[in-house]
């Protein structure tokens, strides 16, 4: 089965400084490097990489960074006919600035992702059934417009989260399986403090269930992943590894887990899978370049 993405894809400049500027200061960068980044584009590659069929939905800007990431995203094995190229339109950018002592500061710019519509999705074909992705970088009308014509042809709806978004709770009913970090449960489920242990992590999924048949996925970093449904909660433990760079571990995840389930594995099986993905991804430098391929996370599993 086909993972079809809706989602975000990001130029992400990341410049290194001794110490963060004050406001109207300049500072001089130690080093700038661009990578391939967004929410949808990680997840997209995620998926690619572990062997589905993937299509990713969104938007750049008709100027040259748009069409090197659409290129970036072909060659790690992502359809992109549907990326529309908006001309006038810058594509989305997120500026980090990364001090000496690992403090950032950093501003997203939502640029092309925020232009993705309603009617964007509609013209789009989407035969048979699919395990659609999405997260909330793109607007959530164009996230509900993909899972109302999802849920008609019988396709799986995944929905991670993040950012938490006061709108993103309205699309909740909408989804199958929801993904969250912990952050974003407190977030939603109005508490004042994350919840860690499996209990807790529990009865502030169940406050997230608009429906009987739904199930919360709660990644709680190098502890794991959580998982409830009706009437069982399971803990699959996280992974010990040395981790180099954390970034982009939960894209690793919400990518790996729908291919996993795409291939036709069951609801714990694809949370082990991605599970280990994800842990494998936190060994490497970069998002979309930490990604590893089904091969790898088979032969880890081992
Ligand atoms: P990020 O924003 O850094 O991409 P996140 O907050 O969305 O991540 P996390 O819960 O931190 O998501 O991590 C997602 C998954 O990645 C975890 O559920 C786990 O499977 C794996 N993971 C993250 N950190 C580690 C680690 N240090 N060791 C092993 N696995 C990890």
């Amino acid at each position: 089965m086909t993972v079809f993405v809706l989602g975000s894809i990001n130029l992400d400049a990341v410049a290194r400084v001794d110490g963060l500027p004050r406001p109207g200061e300049t500072v001089a960068g130690l080093s700038l490097a661009l990578f391939l980044g967004g929410k949808g584009a990680n997840q997209a590659v995620a998926a690619a990489r572990m062997g589905a069929p993937t299509r990713l939905m969104g938007a750049v800007g008709g100027d040259d960074s748009g069409k090197g990431l659409k290129a970036k995203l072909a060659g790690y094995g992502v359809q992109v006919a549907d990326v529309l190229e908006l001309e006038g339109v810058p594509t989305g950018q997120a500026h980090v600035w990364v001090a000496n002592n690992a403090e950032n500061m950093i501003v997203v710019t939502a640029g092309a992702n925020a232009m993705v519509t309603p009617q964007q999705v509609s013209a789009t074909p989407i035969e048979g059934q699919r395990v659609l992705l999405c997260q909330l970088e793109t607007p959530p009308a164009a996230v509900e417009a993909l899972f109302r014509a999802g849920a008609a042809k019988g396709s799986l709806r995944i929905l991670n989260a993040a950012p938490a978004l006061p709108q993103g709770a309205a699309l909740f009913p909408l989804t199958d399986i929801l993904i969250v970090n912990q952050t974003e449960l407190a977030s939603y489920a109005k508490l004042d403090r994350e919840p860690t242990r499996l209990e807790e992590v529990s009865v502030a999924a169940r406050k997230l269930m608009s429906r009987p048949d739904q199930t919360i996925i709660v990644t709680l970093g190098s502890a794991g992943v959580a998982a409830v449904r009706r009437d069982e909660a399971f803990l699959v433990e996280g992974r010990k590894v040395k981790a180099i760079d954390t970034v982009g571990a939960g894209d690793c995840f919400c990518g790996a887990l729908a291919a996993a389930l795409a291939s036709g594995m069951d609801l714990r099986d694809a949370v082990e899978m991605a599970n280990a993905a994800a842990a494998l991804s936190v060994q490497k430098a970069g998002a979309a370049p930490s990604m590893p391929s089904r091969r790898e996370v088979e032969a880890f599993l081992e």
